[in-house]
């Protein structure tokens, strides 16, 4: 029997409950694709802003903001575009 004791089967990506009727496998695995979208479009707005800062010329930029800039880049920014190439090529 079920009580309201009993704990709710929750998503690993969302952490939302996951209604019954639906396969937790089949939630999850939409939850992660509706993330990993999102993820690379927030990626590529801030993207978009670092890369038009300071009329795009990063020259002008302080030193500090241009490592940090460039750091970015590489953990959020390449990865995110070896994938989509990954992608595109049917991997
Ligand atoms: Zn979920």
């Amino acid at each position: 029997m079920k009580g309201p004791s009993e704990p709710m089967t929750t998503c690993s990506v969302c952490s939302g409950a996951i209604p019954e009727g639906v396969t937790v496998d089949g939630h999850t695995a939409l939850c992660a694709a509706v993330v990993a979208k999102e993820k690379a479009e927030a990626i590529e707005l801030a993207w978009g802003v670092i890369a038009n800062a300071y009329g795009g010329a990063w020259d002008d930029a302080p030193p500090e903001w241009r490592e940090a800039a460039e750091a970015w880049r590489e953990r959020f920014y390449a990865p995110a575009m070896r994938e989509r190439a990954r992608r595109k090529h049917g991997e």
